[in-house]
């Protein structure tokens, strides 16, 4: 673990309430795809905070960016709306061990909301590394406008042809044409080998337990399945 000093270089809206922010990192920062940092809050605000937020791009650079659904009067995340471009940021980190493991088994990622940060990390690690076996994402949001991060999945399913993603609505508008339901219900007659795969799950609590047990059901080992929840 290590005092993580950064600034802020760019923030951009991806949909509604999620938010992208780039920070930028005078000394070297090292992680592994799927760990996460701690932001300390330094609002004012007697007591000291902090919350934990996913790196959401490849560990490469001298920077690293996180994919933020920000909560209405959360005090992590009304912190993180009053930074401006330029702002010292202060962080800790890096933490955590849902992180890819070394395996030649296919790999199917699923997540709902900001869920998918961790993910963005961890498909251009796997897929750049050379691996060849399928890896498929399962993806859902409520609404169109909260599925983030589409034409990223289509750039990369365009240069690897072993990614595939499955996105899906639960709240879908009459113009959408693509699958609706909740991600467990496309997970269930998916394409993959359920007792030659390694999971990976991250997004909300229930999310998790669901999908957990649901691959459980179907046949997944329990060393298999790994999972984050916010
Ligand atoms: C390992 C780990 C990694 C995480 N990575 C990310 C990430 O990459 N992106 C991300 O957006 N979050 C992530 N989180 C969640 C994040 O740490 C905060 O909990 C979240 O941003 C809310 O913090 P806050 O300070 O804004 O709200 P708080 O002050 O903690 O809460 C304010 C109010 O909002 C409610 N609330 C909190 N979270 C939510 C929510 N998601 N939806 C609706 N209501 C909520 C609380 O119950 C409370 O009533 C991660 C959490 C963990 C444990």
């Amino acid at each position: 673990m290590q005092k993580i000093s950064s600034r802020l270089d760019s923030v951009q809206k991806l949909a509604e309430n999620v938010w992208q922010f780039d920070f930028s990192c005078p000394s070297a920062f090292k992680f592994v795809a799927g760990q996460f940092v701690m932001l300390q809050i330094e609002d004012g605000q007697p007591g000291k905070a902090q919350r934990a937020y996913s790196l959401a791009c490849p560990p490469e650079g001298d920077g690293f960016s996180i994919c933020v659904r920000l909560v209405e009067g959360g005090r992590g995340s009304e912190y993180l709306r009053s930074l401006k471009v330029g702002d010292e940021v202060m962080f800790t980190g890096p933490f955590g061990h849902f992180v890819l493991e070394d395996s030649k088994k296919e790999v199917v990622l699923v997540a709902t909301g900001a869920g998918i940060a961790p993910f963005m990390s961890m498909i251009p690690v796997l897929l750049e590394s050379g691996f060849k076996k399928p890896v498929i994402l399962y993806f859902s949001a409520s609404y169109e406008k909260e599925l983030v991060y589409v034409d990223k999945f289509h750039e990369w399913e365009d240069k690897w042809p072993n990614f595939s993603a499955v996105l899906t609505l639960t709240r879908p508008s009459s113009s959408w044409k693509g699958l609706t339901g909740r991600v467990q219900e496309h997970l269930k007659d998916g394409t993959f080998d359920v007792t030659d795969a390694k999971f990976y799950i991250c997004g909300r609590r229930e999310m998790v337990t669901e999908v957990r047990a649901l691959l459980s059901e179907m046949g997944a080992k329990k060393e298999d399945v790994h999972f984050e929840q916010f």
